[in-house]
């Protein structure tokens, strides 16, 4: 695992690269929150971080993120699954996690809001928007989102927060920002529509800028804070 000395620094960097962002783009100060993608790392990695402040975490494995969740219940964190979601597994997201980012189908939607415990707050979900129609990639396309978003809307014990995405990597900062703005357009639509949302959860380590000047309220790093990941 990365020295906790490590952690703490790479977090400050990280810090430092949103709020110089925030500032260029004239974006509030404080409005972007910083994802930990803690997926791989070890306990002793989340704890690192949450030792500096660190608060809300993002994870794509399922029982590695249901091991860790256990494991550091002691600690005030907000988890986030961001991985894909088989719809055969999503009782133990219901029941363990406080935000769910890659939600593409009502199918899905309704088992999470069947499936969340009644004693906890509502799930809050942000619906995968797949932008650019990729084939390879799982979320709504663009045309099923409104429908979509409207129907989860309605779901009790869910809360629709926004949009995520996970565009395909442009050559250019310029390109990368045009990409991610589409997402926001999208979000905007969906707002005219009298649909509430404050997320779009959209930037990873390489392209955090980029996000940030289209609109992202959720960056999700993990190399940046965590360094390289041993691939699974
Ligand atoms: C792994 C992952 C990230 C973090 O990517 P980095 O490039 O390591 O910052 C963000 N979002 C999702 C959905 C991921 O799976």
């Amino acid at each position: 695992m990365p020295v906790p000395e490590t952690i703490r620094s790479n977090l400050c960097t990280v810090r430092e690269r949103i709020a110089a962002a925030e500032a260029r783009f004239n974006r509030a100060s404080g409005s972007v929150t910083l994802l930990a993608v803690s997926k791989t790392q070890s306990p002793s990695a989340i704890i690192a971080a949450a030792e500096n402040r660190q608060r809300h975490f993002g994870e794509n494995y399922l029982q590695e993120a249901l091991e860790k969740i256990e494991a550091l219940k002691g600690y005030p964190l907000t988890w986030h699954y961001i991985g894909a979601i088989q719809s055969n597994k999503t009782r133990p997201i219901a029941e363990h996690f406080d935000w769910v980012h890659g939600v593409s189908s009502l199918k899905v939607a309704r088992r999470l809001s069947e499936q969340r415990t009644a004693s906890l707050p509502d799930l809050n979900v942000c619906i995968q928007l797949n932008i650019s129609c990729e084939a390879s990639k799982s979320g709504a396309t663009p045309d099923e989102l409104l429908p979509l978003a409207t129907a989860i809307a309605k779901l009790p014990r869910l809360r629709l927060r926004g949009l995520m995405a996970i565009p395909q990597r442009a050559e250019t900062f310029t390109a990368q920002r045009a990409i991610f703005h589409q997402v926001q357009q999208a979000q905007q639509q969906l707002i005219e529509a009298r649909i509430p949302l404050d997320t779009l959860s959209l930037g990873m380590s390489a392209d955090l800028e980029a996000a940030i000047a289209a609109g992202s309220t959720m960056v999700r790093v993990g190399t940046a804070i965590f360094g390289a990941r041993k691939t699974k």
